[in-house]
């Protein structure tokens, strides 16, 4: 239950999902398109003319092949928590499962694994069911193509050839999909993360093409779409994988800014409201002996302007008083981090005898912007 409190209200990068439950503090949300599956079974089942119970063995297949699903990405999600690398949440698409890490782990091998273990989910799941099948029936194979749901058994014995499958399918080199990302650990230990990710974009790419063609060709919708997705990931990684590279490059010092304004306790908004349209956006306050002793963020001030309040209001009366002071020598990844955990719009930079600078949000957004075109 615990796992359902801590679900943040948060926008959804990929429309709305519905949590289902959760394992080991990583939530399992299902997608709203996962609905157009339900309806593409019915139309199965429907022009196919299946009995009562063959449409229910049909079903239970598509639904255990997605549990196999949900189990790839744990494999991937459990890896993760081994080397830190914190899973979001896990969601389950008609065309597979995405788990959403916090971060992309930082050394290579740990991606190579991280990124292994959920097709291995996969491979073991076969072997496994694979055995035992052959040691009840005595009997076994891989045949996909003319299985019959009329016999209980097929239900189980197909589960081995579809994660085999999958096993593969996932190892196929296409950047973000598990191969790709195989792939991108492997080039990085030469090429560095960025120029890695790079060569793993360009040839998923390619991949994804081939996908969406053969799929239009061989009328394999969900082959079409994959493609269709691998190659707008695809990119959106790349910029992703730049943008981390450029913060964990760069000091706080490279884009501070050393000329602000000092706020006192007893000034008023209607002087601060001045400074805020020349082009300041969150403000440092300091106390009379010129102590760091607030901050006024911006969500203050268009709160002020909106509610229209009175002029005279003081800065000590609506301020923030949580204030931070960090080294200029400070990667800006980590300001970012202090940031976000701090809740701070702003940061002072130096130490706490002298404040040469500050860094603000706004400062940060504008910066990475210039950088991801
Ligand atoms: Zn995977």
């Amino acid at each position: 239950m615990e796992g359902r409190k801590r679900v943040k209200r948060e926008a959804h990068p990929f429309g709305k999902s519905w949590y289902i439950g959760s394992y080991s503090n990583i939530p399992v949300k299902v997608h709203w398109s996962f609905g157009l599956l339900l309806l593409f079974i019915v139309y199965t089942i429907l022009t196919n003319e299946m009995k009562m119970w063959q449409a229910i063995a049909y079903t239970m297949l598509v639904f255990a092949v997605f549990a196999c699903v949900i189990m790839h990405e744990y494999g991937h999600a459990l890896t993760g928590q081994k080397f830190g690398v914190k899973t979001v949440d896990i969601i389950i698409t008609p065309i597979g499962g995405l788990a959403r890490m916090n971060r992309i782990p930082d050394h290579p091998a740990q991606e190579f694994l991280i990124t292994l273990a959920g097709p291995m989910v996969n491979l073991i799941i076969a072997i496994v069911i694979g055995f035992l099948f052959y040691i009840v029936t005595g009997k076994f194979s891989l045949d996909m193509t003319t299985y019959n749901l009329n016999h209980p058994t097929e239900f189980i014995r197909l589960l081995v050839p579809i994660n085999l499958t999958l096993f593969l399918f996932n190892l196929i080199p296409a950047f973000p999909m598990d191969g790709g990302r195989i792939l991108r650990s492997l080039l990085a230990v030469k090429f560095g993360k960025v120029r890695a990710t790079r060569i793993a974009t360009q040839i998923g790419k390619l991949l994804a093409i081939g996908f969406i063609i053969f799929g239009i060709f061989d009328q394999q919708i969900i082959l079409a779409l994959i493609g269709l997705f691998i190659f707008m990931m695809a990119n959106q990684e790349y910029d992703q994988t730049k943008l981390l590279s450029i913060i964990g490059h760069t000091t706080v010092s490279e884009l501070m800014q050393t000329s602000f304004t000092r706020l006192h306790l007893g000034d008023t908004y209607q002087s601060l409201i001045e400074k805020y349209q020349n082009g300041e956006r969150n403000f440092l306050v300091f106390d009379s002996i010129g102590n760091l002793s607030g901050t006024v963020p911006e969500l203050f001030i268009k709160d002020f302007i909106d509610q229209e309040k009175d002029p005279t209001l003081t800065v000590n009366q609506q301020m923030s008083s949580k204030t931070r002071i960090i080294d200029p020598a400070m990667l800006l990844k980590d300001a970012i981090d202090t940031m976000r955990d701090d809740g701070l719009a702003i940061l002072a930079i130096g130490d706490e005898n002298n404040i040469i600078g500050v860094l603000d949000r706004n400062t940060i957004e504008k910066y990475l912007r210039s950088k991801a075109g």
